[in-house]
């Protein structure tokens, strides 16, 4: 049997999802998540086969959760493994694609960490931990940026001083690449039309969000920049606000920065604006029993989703259609009639039984007749890393 497994590890600071990926037919045949890693609580809950397992691995650190799951890679594997694929966060501008991690790889992710600070480390710390545990294997870093590394600089340049681009790599980024690349190829597919020959604009919309301009397969524009805070409103980041909100809150409140980076990245979004969740289904049974707060959330979401998109839509000359996907994307009936509501200017409207029918996985297109292409496609992060990662092993072989 051909060698098409690739073992895919999202490391956290304290969690690891992993998933054994099986190239050939997209199946994931064991896969789970350890979480509160480095606490008494730390576990793991895996899925194999059938058969689900929470294990208990108290004081556990991220090498001892992959040593935990070795023995069962083995057992599935054989010596069908390939690599390891990893997701890593920020390749900065060194990256531009996947790429086997070697010493030089291993410099620059470490040296993209001050642009990452919190999740750079931890997907070193998965790195040196699966090539400990597995040393035979490649291990492969797939970048959340790499993808929007085609932006052009008047796309990526902020508006300020030069210096602060050259020498401290103050520019926009952009994040969830691996999404926007799988689901926009997805859909070109569903569409029928050459993914090199394609228009689309795409809504990534989980605990974070995104929007994403993608010409014929490359990442135009997007909505995230130096950080996964700037965009969108999302679970508990507020996405755009005013830069001088900062002077404001220091000089009248005497809040500090680190005070003001919680209240940005984890006290805002819906779940500041609701006063009451994060989670887009709290938040629309609260709206369907009359709650003020959580309708306004969903109103703000939906708005300035809207707003981004028909930005983004000035980076292409066409639209071959609108793509939703992620937990709210997928599943959220309403989040799409509000948001599409907004773009009547470009022929955007919604079939609502198709709309209502693409839930809990089931993708399909979901426009009236006569409007352009609106398609529901659910998102596979770990199939793309996994092929991305596979592809790269080949390449380096050739
Ligand atoms: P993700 O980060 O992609 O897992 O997405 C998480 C978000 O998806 C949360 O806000 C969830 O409330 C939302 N979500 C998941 N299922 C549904 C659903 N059936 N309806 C509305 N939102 C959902």
């Amino acid at each position: 049997m051909a060698a098409s497994l690739v073992l895919v590890i999202n490391c956290g600071s304290s969690s690891i999802k992993f998933a054994l990926v099986d190239t050939a037919d997209g199946e994931f045949p064991l896969h789970g998540m350890a979480e509160r890693l480095n606490s008494p609580q730390a576990v793991i809950h895996w899925v194999i086969g059938d058969q689900r397992r929470d294990v208990a691995l108290p004081d556990g650190d991220h090498k001892a959760a992959l040593a935990a799951l070795l023995p069962h890679v083995q057992e599935f594997a054989g010596d069908r493994l390939v690599a390891i694929g990893h997701r890593v966060v920020h390749g900065g501008e060194a990256f531009t694609e996947a790429c086997v991690v070697d010493a030089a790889a291993h410099r620059a992710i470490s040296a993209a960490a001050a642009l990452a600070p919190l999740h750079n480390p931890a997907n070193l710390l998965g790195i040196d931990a699966a090539a400990a545990l597995f040393p035979a294997l490649p291990q492969v870093a797939v970048f959340d940026t790499a993808f929007h590394q085609t932006l052009p600089p008047h796309a990526y340049r902020y508006a300020l001083p030069e210096a602060l681009y050259t020498e401290q790599g103050v520019r926009r980024y952009g994040f969830h690449g691996t999404s926007h690349n799988y689901v926009t190829a997805r859909a070109a597919a569903m569409q029928g039309v050459p993914v090199d020959a394609s228009a689309w604009l795409s809504a990534h919309l989980g605990n974070g969000c995104s929007t994403c301009a993608v010409l014929n397969g490359r990442s135009v524009d997007t909505s995230m920049g130096f950080t996964p805070l700037e965009g969108l409103v999302m679970g508990t980041r507020s996405g755009d606000v005013d830069p001088n909100l900062h002077g404001f809150l220091a000089r009248e409140l005497g809040w500090d920065l680190e005070r003001i980076d919680s209240l940005l990245n984890r006290e805002s979004g819906l779940l500041g604006l609701s006063g009451l969740s994060n989670d887009m289904r709290t938040l629309e049974q609260a709206r369907a029993d009359g709650h003020a707060g959580a309708t306004l959330a969903i109103e703000v979401f939906c708005y300035r989703l809207a707003k981004s998109l028909a930005a983004l839509a000035c980076a292409l000359p066409r639209l071959d259609g609108l793509v939703f996907t992620g937990g709210i994307g997928e599943n959220s009936v309403l989040v799409r009639e509000r948001t599409v509501a907004h773009l009547q200017l470009f022929n955007l409207r919604l079939d609502a039984e198709r709309n209502r029918r693409c839930v809990g996985g089931t993708s399909g297109p979901i426009q009236a007749d006569g409007s352009a292409a609106i398609l529901v496609v659910p998102t596979n992060e770990e199939l793309q890393i996994a092929m991305e990662t596979r592809a790269c092993v080949q390449a380096m072989a050739a």
